[in-house]
């Protein structure tokens, strides 16, 4: 066993406490591989932002479990090589058992989410307070869920939206002992979140989907006050990738996300963790199709990961500094 204070990360505890008072949210920006990881951590410490590195079980089982482990010491020693101590937490997404979340506390993961989500409310309490029992012995956060986002994200799917039942919130977190709650208030996961047809236009003729629930949130605050509030789905799909994406021989179909200004919206309250996925693997595809297309004889990797690390790094200052406002926070 090796715990997360060895390999220098932290929990999500005191970050959460500030974000909750400080109005703003700590990204949690999903990777797999070295140059995400490397933009990640870029972009972070310029920013001077905390962060939460993020980890799917398919993503752990793609990257090693092993190499994860060094991955996010290394995270640490070159955040410090870049000449600012960022505090940085590795966390589970969407855990879906006991063992899986137990497997990564072991292995040096400072937070895990377990996502009982799916089964009836009893067995959902049941199963993550079991979790919660076990982390907290070694000091590792624990972030539940209530309620179902639609969409597809790796193993996680759900053809429609269970928004969360206010009323749910006070029992759950008082029976489980969770440290932060995931709710569904209208975002979802993937890079399809809502079709045109789903949306409206507005004067300038873009395309808003149905807005997030913030009377959902705001139910929920009322009953946990000042509890950690995480919003998972929360990329915004941008129309400018796409259209690189789409311009490059991409054949991605239109899609709106969740608008930059709702979810700085949702920062400022008890919304102190906003989960982005989908932006990233946009990001990274537009810049690789386009190095592609504009240099086809190209063959050496460092030519086409290099330019979609450099883009993912500028997505992901942007999400800090305009949308989350985690600037300055670390
Ligand atoms: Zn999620």
């Amino acid at each position: 066993m090796i715990t997360y204070k060895e390999l220098g990360l932290v929990n999500s505890k005191d970050l959460f406490a500030k974000a909750v008072k400080g109005g703003y949210a700590i990204p949690a920006f999903n990777f797999n591989n070295l140059e995400q990881l490397q933009a990640i951590i870029g972009a972070c410490v310029e920013t001077k932002s905390p962060v939460i590195l993020q980890v799917s079980s398919g993503a752990r089982k793609y990257a090693n479990q092993t190499l994860l482990k060094h991955l996010a010491k290394g995270a640490v020693d070159y955040a410090h090589e870049l000449g600012f101590d960022i505090p940085i937490v590795l966390h589970l997404d969407h855990g879906d058992t006991l063992e899986l979340c137990k497997s990564c506390i072991e292995s040096g993961f400072s937070s895990v989410m377990i996502d009982g989500s799916h089964h009836p409310y009893e067995k959902n309490v049941e199963l993550t307070a079991q979790v919660v029992e076990y982390a907290h012995k070694y000091d590792v956060s624990v972030e539940g869920e209530l309620g179902v986002l639609a969409g597809i994200e790796d193993e996680v799917s759900s053809e429609v939206t269970h928004y969360t039942k206010p009323e749910e919130v006070e029992d759950f977190v008082k029976k489980t002992g969770v440290d932060s709650l995931a709710i569904s208030i209208g975002t979802s996961h993937g890079a399809n979140k809502f079709t045109p047809a789903q949306c409206t236009r507005n004067a300038d003729g873009i395309l808003v989907p149905p807005p997030l629930r913030f009377d959902i949130l705001e139910e929920c605050e009322k009953r946990i006050p000042g509890f950690p509030i995480v919003l998972h789905g929360a990329s915004s799909v941008p129309a400018d990738l796409v259209k690189i994406i789409n311009g490059n021989g991409g054949k991605l179909k239109d899609a709106v996300g969740i608008p930059e200004e709702q979810l700085r919206r949702a920062a400022a309250s008890a919304v102190c963790k906003v989960n982005i996925d989908s932006d990233g693997r946009l990001a990274m595809t537009a810049a690789v199709r386009k190095a592609f297309n504009d240099n086809p004889a190209e063959f050496d990797p460092r030519k086409y990961l290099g330019p979609a690390r450099d883009s993912l790094k500028e997505l992901y200052k942007h999400k800090i500094v305009n949308v989350l406002g985690s600037v300055g926070k670390a």
